[in-house]
């Protein structure tokens, strides 16, 4: 089934008989248009990208090349044109997420019937096709590339942002089209706070260093964190190095096709209170990756869902001791027919001479 039949099976259950996508990564999932403005009206019958003319060629040459079932409709006012396509009295679904206050009141004034819907869009994309997984597959592998070419950067002296740039480009050099997300690097004290924006911090002897990124390539993105210590670790750090290792492992093992999602999140969470480390675990063990850095599904305690083949998600447990540091260990993994297949191969290897 295409995406637009896969998409259409689902108007019934919402009581709309057409959908208007405006979420840019829904239109670049359906369509493969990418550009800043464009929006796609999906009828039981057919489909059209409205863009404006700085679009037409290209919007035209990348869906003939695909070969699309979408029609091209050189547009500077989507409301308009999906009401002459689809009539005023039609049941339109909108995406909630996507639409805003002022926007939405013309679509009301436009259209008898305005629904809103949620996730329509990004449960098909929950599932990917073997052609995404290796684009995925590909970003991991530039961000393993560029880590290799990094790490003997990583010690005394340098500063997180430095660590950061010199990531960041030869992510680029390697091939990809930009970092899939902005590059964490984490140092020393830094390093307990999970979301930390690189700064001018000199790395010093016993440091924990955290490091996130990934790379993108065609929308697709990865991501990898992987924990460092400067020299020979106190033996508090290296149990939280070690206890985050395992804590990883087990969530890495627990993830295939028909778990429950919440059990991956549990697996860390119980292996970091066998370490007395579970306090300090303060975030969900993971989230799906695709177009998005994240995306559904996201993997935590509160998660309903099932674990199926073509989900890709990261497993990515941490624990952050203020005044001493954090460690997290971080892989994108593709669930498959039978288990698991890990996209981020970088070596766990945290101790820096
Ligand atoms: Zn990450
Ligand atoms: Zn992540």
């Amino acid at each position: 089934m295409t995406r637009l039949t896969r998409l259409r099976s689902r108007f019934v259950g919402r009581g709309i008989d057409a959908l208007v996508v405006t979420d840019p990564v829904n239109v670049r999932y359906l369509s493969g248009f990418a550009g800043s403005f464009g929006a796609i009206a999906v009828s039981e019958e057919r489909a059209w990208l409205f863009t404006d003319a700085r679009y037409e060629g290209q919007a035209r040459e990348l869906l003939d090349a695909a070969g699309s079932d979408i029609e091209l409709a050189i547009t500077r006012n989507p409301i308009e044109a999906a009401k002459e396509q689809l009539g005023d009295s039609v049941r339109l679904g909108l995406e909630a997420d996507a639409v805003n206050w002022t926007d939405l009141d013309k679509w009301r004034s436009a259209f008898d019937s305005v629904v809103a819907t949620t996730g329509l869009v990004e449960e098909l994309r929950e599932t990917k096709t073997e052609s995404e997984i290796e684009s995925i597959r590909r970003a991991a592998g530039l961000a393993d590339t560029a880590l290799a070419e990094v790490r003997s950067d990583v010690g005394p002296g340098a500063t997180e942002r430095q660590i950061a740039h010199h990531l960041d480009d030869s992510m680029r050099a390697a091939g990809a089209d930009r970092p899939g997300f902005d590059t964490i690097v984490a140092s020393g004290p830094n390093s307990a706070r999970p979301h930390h924006t690189p700064g001018e911090r000199v790395i010093e002897g016993g440091d924990l260093i955290v490091i996130d990124f990934g790379a993108e390539i065609d929308g697709y993105r990865s991501d990898m964190t992987r924990s460092f210590v400067v020299g020979e670790p106190s033996e508090r750090k290296n149990h939280m190095l070690e206890a985050v290792r395992r804590a990883q492992r087990a969530g890495v093992d627990a993830a295939r096709p028909g778990v429950a999602i919440a059990d991956v999140d549990a697996a860390c969470r119980e292996s970091l209170r066998g370490a007395g480390l579970d306090e300090y675990f303060t975030h969900g063990t993971g989230h799906g990756v695709g177009l998005r850095i994240h995306e559904a599904p996201w993997v935590n305690a509160r998660a309903t869902g099932t674990l199926a083949p073509g989900h890709v998600i990261t497993v990515e447990p941490g624990v952050y001791v203020p005044g001493v540091g954090g460690v997290r260990w971080e892989d994108t993994v593709a669930i498959t027919e039978t288990g698991v297949d890990v996209l981020t191969r970088a070596p766990k290897d945290p101790v820096l001479s």
